[in-house]
């Protein structure tokens, strides 16, 4: 039986992966000339082996660590990841939260009573809020936006401000006037009313590709820079580009999707299909990595940042590349934004390494230093980084009106805003459900 499998992002990976658990040796179609899409390595002439977007997990990632640890058995998790408790600061030290090695979810619990930065106010309505969506089974209602949520459960404008709208963008790339309440709650039911280590944050301690997907690949057939142009199932066949296949996992973006599907049968299911995949809007993602000339390390791997537009302080979250060989890297995170490679360049990196510098600098300038000078960056704008958040959004699932065809991707309905581990899951059920038909 040949199966086909189009995209080499960590849904199609995944799916792949699944496949030949059982036996079976599909072929993977992939745009680009490495594996990864969407969280992939990018090799820069100066800084070497940097990511296209600074990517972090969480431990209720399950599926995801579950496949790393089953591709790389002899590779210790340490390698691969930095594992930090739940543990939010930002650079100024104005707001931290840390939760204790306690019970979840006490652990989180505490972690909002005890956090610097709010007032009691703050905390207890926090602690309500909590407390008020655990007994609603963390549902939002219908149609609600984040905004509306926070208002209707009266959190303060600083906690919304120091909390709320950074996690916000973190996990949704949506502004908090547009995102989905009920997508936001999934994501809080999943790592904080969960076992304790599922709000752990891992950090990647390797580039992304060398994660698990370029592992993955060199164990697949792959067709590399083959852009699928063509997509046509009949009752025997899937053809792909003119090859005839038994099925295929469609696991690349929705606006690609549209433009590769050219059925004929079922014109009902394909009309609704369409019409879902029309839905979809984007959002985009800046990440500038910063080669500095020496090095200088963050208090924490990860702070986040007080924006100041009007200063050109853009940055939101800060890393430090703990695994960058040398003189330490950083890399700044920008969710939902703008075209930034439209601005100056130099000036924007100038105004970024101020607010980290100055930002910084207020904690204990004796300790820290102010920031070495940077040698080398990198912005890369990822305009389609993921789909837009919003509520009222229907998501198709893996499982579709042809039986010859699946579908995977962050955007199918997997209950979760556009994130890793949605895609992991989508594939792993895309390639689940493909084996039981066969
Ligand atoms: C900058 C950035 C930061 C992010 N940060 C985080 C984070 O911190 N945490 C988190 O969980 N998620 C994060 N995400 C989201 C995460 O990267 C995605 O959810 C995930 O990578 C999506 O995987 P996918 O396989 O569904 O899609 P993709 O990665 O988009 O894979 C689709 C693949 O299909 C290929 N393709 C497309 N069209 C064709 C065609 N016609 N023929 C052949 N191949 C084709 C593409 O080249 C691509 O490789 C971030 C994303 C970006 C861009």
């Amino acid at each position: 039986m040949k199966i086909a499998i189009i995209g080499a992002g960590w849904a199609g990976l995944a799916a792949a992966i699944r496949l030949r658990e059982h036996g079976r040796a599909p072929t993977v179609f992939e745009s680009a000339a490495i594996p990864g899409g969407r969280a992939r390595s990018v090799d820069d002439v100066n800084m070497g082996l940097i990511d296209n977007g600074q990517h972090l997990m969480v431990g209720a990632y399950t599926a995801t660590l579950d496949l790393m640890n089953a591709l790389r058995p002899e590779t210790d998790e340490a390698a691969l990841l930095n594992r930090l408790g739940l543990h939010l600061e930002s650079a100024d030290e104005s707001f931290r939260m840390k939760a204790p090695n306690w019970p979840s979810p006490l652990h989180s619990l505490a972690a909002l009573l005890g956090a610097r930065g709010l007032t009691f106010h703050d905390r207890i309505g926090a602690l309500r809020m909590m407390i008020s969506l655990r007994l609603s089974g963390w549902r939002a209602p219908s149609l609600s936006t984040v905004e509306q949520l926070l208002k209707s459960h009266r959190q303060s404008e600083r906690i919304c401000r120091l909390l709320w709208i950074p996690l916000c963008l973190a996990t949704l790339n949506t502004s908090p006037e547009q995102s989905c309440a009920q997508l936001f709650l999934n994501v809080l039911r999943d790592t904080l009313d969960a076992p304790g280590h599922h709000s752990d944050l891992l950090i990647p301690n390797t580039d992304l590709t060398a994660l698990w997907s370029g592992v993955a690949a060199d164990q697949l057939d792959m067709r590399y820079r083959h852009i699928v142009r063509n997509i046509a199932i009949d009752e025997d066949h899937v053809m792909v580009d003119s090859e005839p296949f038994d099925a295929c996992i469609v696991a690349i973006p929705p606006y690609a999707v549209k433009r590769v599907l050219h059925v004929t049968s079922n014109r009902d299911a394909l009309t609704e299909l369409l019409h879902m995949l029309d839905q979809f809007d984007y959002r985009a993602i800046a990440t500038l990595t910063l080669q500095l000339s020496r090095t200088w390390h963050l208090p924490h791997p990860l702070l986040l940042l007080k924006e100041d537009h009007a200063r050109g302080h853009y940055g939101q979250w800060v890393f430090e590349r703990a695994h960058a060989k040398g003189p330490t890297q950083l890399a700044v995170v920008i969710s939902d934004a703008q075209d930034f490679l439209k601005h100056d360049r130099d000036q924007f990196v100038r105004s970024i390494a101020e607010q980290i510098g100055e930002q910084i600098g207020r904690r204990m300038p004796s300790r820290y230093g102010p920031m070495p000078e940077i040698m080398h960056h990198r912005l890369i704008v990822e305009k389609r980084a993921t789909f837009a958040a919003v509520p009222g959004l229907s998501r198709p699932r893996t499982k579709t009106a042809w039986p010859r065809m699946y579908l995977a991707g962050d955007w199918t309905d997997t209950g979760y805003p556009a994130v890793l581990e949605g895609a992991v899951r989508s594939g792993l059920q895309a390639a689940d459900e493909l084996l039981a038909t066969l």
